[in-house]
């Protein structure tokens, strides 16, 4: 199963990918947690993609199709794989659309998970995840048990630099304006499935479960 998660900031991406990697185990292919991982890692590409990331600006498309290309090509993706938060751009979905070709596949769905802005502003400036283990929790929708700690690991909880404020509005608009499009592109093709992500996680995710056993 070849599978898009796509959805704005904050949509509940990552936590879906999650439940879905749990009863499909397919690898969960996320480039924001690769680029996160190359900053934190100091590596040449984490190096690119630092100042974008910062600015809540997307990473360029070459440096991005570039690490997708080389990730869906390992060997671990011939029996499928979820991305997560890519593709961002049309130039990302035509470059992917080459890339299945190549591979010999096709992605099967692309999920889209629909919220709105002002909800959206609110999970992303509410978000803190782990730095042990990366589990995501949330200051007022899921909290942890202790306020900064981790339930799982006991590890710390942080927030992501580009979630405050002023940068989760910004990545908001760039969503707009750069990757809401994809969403034509998708429906053109006769694969896109939009759900309602306004509800409560395991609601959203019956949704998913759904779609995923009619393909
Ligand atoms: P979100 O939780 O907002 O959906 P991600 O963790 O997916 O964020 O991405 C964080 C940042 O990483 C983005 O704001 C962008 O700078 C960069 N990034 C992630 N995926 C892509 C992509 N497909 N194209 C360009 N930049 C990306
Ligand atoms: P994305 O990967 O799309 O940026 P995340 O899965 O990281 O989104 O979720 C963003 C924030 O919203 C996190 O703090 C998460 O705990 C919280 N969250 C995710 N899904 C829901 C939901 N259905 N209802 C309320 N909060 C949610
Ligand atoms: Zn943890």
């Amino acid at each position: 199963m070849n599978l898009i998660l796509m959805g704005p900031p904050g949509a509940g991406k990552g936590t879906q990918a999650d439940t879905i990697k749990a009863a499909y185990p397919v690898p969960h292919i996320s480039t924001g947690d690769m680029f996160r991982e190359a900053v934190q890692q100091g590596t040449a590409m984490g190096l690119k993609a630092k100042s974008y990331m910062e600015q809540g600006q997307l990473v360029p498309d070459e440096v991005t199709i570039g690490i997708v290309e080389e990730r869906l090509a390992q060997s671990d993706c011939q029996q499928g794989f979820l991305l997560d938060g890519f593709p961002r751009t049309i130039v990302q979905a035509e470059a992917l659309d080459q890339v299945m070709k190549k591979l010999g596949g096709r992605i099967e769905a692309a999920i889209n998970i629909a919220v709105p802005d002002e909800v959206l502003i609110q999970r992303t400036t509410g978000r803190v995840s782990c730095a042990a283990c990366k589990t995501v929790y949330h200051t007022v929708f899921n909290p942890p048990a202790q306020a900064g700690v981790c339930d799982k690991c006991g590890g710390k909880l942080l927030q992501r630099s580009d979630d405050q404020e002023e940068t989760a509005r910004r990545r908001l608009e760039v969503y707009h304006q750069q990757t809401s499009p994809l969403l034509g592109y998708y429906q053109q093709r006769g694969i896109l499935y939009s759900i309602d992500g306004d509800r409560a996680a395991n609601q959203v995710f019956a949704d998913i479960q759904e779609v995923l056993a009619g393909l």
